[in-house]
């Protein structure tokens, strides 16, 4: 089937791609998708232009891409929640359903976990994929494909935001206005935050910040995030920081706007060990949560998008044709000023 192929790093093509025969088996317990929107990952362009993240590294070709929406065109014998024609987002990692860690409820740790696009697991730039049922969620008829191609990324704010355990009128710092920024501080808000500050150094992403809700903007290059915060709350803090930016310059700050008592969130990557200032942490007795991807929260985030609690339509800046994604990798890749997310529309 067509598909887009990362060879190398550095190299795409949209090309025939030969899945394997187990691949493309369907199971009793599983679905057969076509896909219909896939959203670009940070993670996917990463990939693209570096080979490799952390320890995953691009060997073999590999097919990109795991934020997808679809619709169902097949449906193995035990299946009961899903049938043909439905429309369904799907979450890309699928664990081992006997390990350690997913006993434990933590699936998404667990170090056997297949995730789409990770090497050498192959992503759904593709046509169709098979799919476990058990990872496969029906879409309400007012959720577009675009808005559930957003789940996933989605998924990682809602996780961060209950990892972070959000009281009403809390308030909250997002470094980072890319898209994991934004779906956090989408999530913090719709978790009760009073009001979300999010910092970067691209005007065009916080003005887009600024239209989702009680959201102060804040440009680094100007002001610092403590500066403001701390001006607005005569001294305290805000409740709640989440670093969504992967710079180690930004973590190096991340307690300075924290109140006492305070929680942290590191979400974004890091490739290389960095430093943060523990006995700012200290004197704050802060508490400093990880989290790696999301797990159990697809269902909440299909539901939040239903209600309209939370709104991610003004996150997807540009979509592309199937045709057209090697260039859109190379937009992608360029890092264009206020571009959030960018999705490609497959064949139909
Ligand atoms: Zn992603």
């Amino acid at each position: 089937m067509k598909a887009l192929v990362l060879e190398e790093k550095m190299t795409l093509s949209l090309r025939d791609f030969p899945i394997d025969a187990d691949e493309a088996t369907l199971g009793p317990r599983d679905v057969r998708i076509k896909l219909h929107t896939v959203g670009i990952c940070g993670s996917d362009v990463h990939y693209y232009t570096h080979g490799k993240i952390g320890p995953f590294v691009v060997r073999a070709p590999m097919i990109l891409g795991h934020e997808a929406s679809g619709i169902v065109i097949e449906t193995g014998t035990e299946v009961t929640t899903l049938k043909e024609g439905d429309r369904v987002c799907m979450e890309p990692g699928i664990p081992d359903p006997n390990s350690r860690a997913t006993r434990l409820g933590m699936y998404n740790i667990d170090p056997a976990v297949r995730f789409w696009a990770t090497p050498p697991v192959h992503g759904i730039l593709r046509p169709t994929c098979v799919h476990p049922e058990a990872f496969t969620f029906k879409l309400p008829d007012n959720v577009s494909f675009a808005e559930a191609a957003m789940v996933e990324p989605l998924a990682v704010g809602v996780h961060a935001a209950t990892k972070a355990q959000v009281k009403p009128g809390d308030l909250a710092l997002v470094m980072g206005a890319g898209p994991i920024g934004l779906v956090t501080a989408l999530s913090a808000l719709a978790a009760g935050c009073a009001r979300v500050y999010v910092s970067d150094l691209d005007d065009a992403k916080l003005e887009i910040a600024a239209k989702l809700g009680p959201i102060t903007p804040i440009n680094v290059t100007r002001q610092s995030p403590a500066e403001v915060i701390l001006k607005d709350t005569d001294g305290w803090g805000a409740e709640l920081v989440f670093e969504a930016t992967g710079s180690p310059k930004a973590a190096a700050t991340i307690f300075e706007p924290l109140c006492p008592g305070g929680r942290v969130v590191l979400i974004g990557g890091q490739s290389e060990p960095i430093a943060y200032d523990a006995g700012a942490a200290m004197v704050r007795e802060a508490r400093v949560e990880n989290i790696f991807r999301y797990a159990h929260v697809f269902p909440r985030c299909v539901a939040m998008l239903a209600s309209g609690a939370i709104d991610v339509k003004p996150l997807i800046t540009r979509t592309f044709d199937f045709e057209d994604s090697v260039h859109a990798f190379e937009v992608a890749a360029s890092a264009p000023k206020g571009d959030v997310k960018m999705q490609i529309a497959m064949p139909q």
